[in-house]
């Protein structure tokens, strides 16, 4: 018995010595990507919830690896975000969404409001605000086109801070949304005191409605309530055209899933608006 409870505890040293290896291994390769220029950033688009053309598209980073090929953001943000290369990151996407943004617009294929994510860190970084308004001043960009996502936990670490921030943020003109809405377990009460644009209702509460009745009255109080606060409410990971059909009867007012468009790289998404403007 002592003999297994030893090779556990080499087993799981192991384990944990992989998982390590693993962080550092993503960690070097994210940094070789940052200095190639090696990430891409692709397009979700959203569509309204009562006819369901496309009403805006969200920004979503791609990162294809030279030998592994395409690695999925949840890895790789959690690592960007701990060693601190999520700043160096959010600065390409911000560049690549403020200059693709201004392109489409001179050639009228705006979708709608593009929306970039920003991580707690980022957000935390009182630079940032410089950044995006020298980057808004270089690449022409209207802040109309532009929304930014934060999710609950970005938002509630420090009142102060957050408050100045987000007001910064809207003076520039940029619009604000509230990412992975219910995830956060936190207080309410933000949501009265923040000046916040939309609200996007997590995957988690849509996954099952068709199963869980009262999931349905949830997401039905869910939309009112941002309704009455003057916020536009976004139904996220919408998979099946039951949800879609729920949804857009409970009157949100847009829809993001795979049962509409997965994100699609910058040219696909092109094609795609090209055959949209001309139905
Ligand atoms: P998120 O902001 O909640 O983005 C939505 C995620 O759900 C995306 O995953 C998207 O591909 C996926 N999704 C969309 N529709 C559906 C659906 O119908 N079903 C399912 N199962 N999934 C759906 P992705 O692209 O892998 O991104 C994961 C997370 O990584 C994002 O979650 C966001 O938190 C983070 N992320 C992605 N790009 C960026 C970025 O540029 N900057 C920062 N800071 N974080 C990013
Ligand atoms: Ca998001
Ligand atoms: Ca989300
Ligand atoms: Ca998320």
């Amino acid at each position: 018995a002592k003999n297994r409870g030893r090779n556990r505890a080499v087993k799981f040293s192991e384990e944990m010595n992989k998982e390590a290896r693993m962080q550092l291994w993503l960690e070097i390769e994210l940094q070789k990507a940052l200095q190639n220029n090696g990430l891409e950033v692709w397009y979700q688009p959203k569509v309204h919830a009562r006819d369901f053309s496309i009403n805006g598209a969200e920004a979503l980073v791609r990162w294809n690896h030279p030998v592994e090929g395409y690695i999925s953001p949840a890895q790789f943000i959690p690592v960007a975000e701990r060693s601190g290369l999520i700043e160096q990151l959010g600065q390409v996407v911000m560049r690549e969404v403020f200059t693709t943004v201004r392109y489409w617009k001179t050639q009228g294929l705006l979708p709608g409001k593009v929306a970039i994510n920003l991580s707690p860190q980022q957000f935390g970084n009182p630079n940032l605000i410089q950044f995006v308004d020298k980057l808004r001043k270089a690449t022409g960009v209207n802040p109309n086109d532009i929304t930014f996502e934060l999710t609950e936990s970005a938002v509630m670490s420090d009142g102060e801070h957050t408050i100045q921030m987000l007001n910064a943020i809207k003076k520039l003109g940029f619009s604000l949304s509230i990412d992975d809405f219910g995830t956060g377990y936190s207080s309410l009460s933000y949501l009265a005191r923040f000046p916040l644009d939309e609200l996007k209702i997590d995957r988690a509460f849509i996954k099952d409605i068709e199963e869980i009745p009262k999931q349905l009255t949830l997401i039905e109080n869910i939309i009112n309530l941002g309704k009455s606060l003057n916020m536009s409410v976004v139904a996220e990971g919408v998979e099946t055209r039951q949800q879609a059909t729920l949804l857009s009867n409970l009157d949100c007012h847009a829809i993001q899933g795979f049962h509409f468009y997965k994100p699609l790289p910058k040219n696909e998404l092109e094609a795609t608006l090209h055959k949209h403007n001309h139905h």
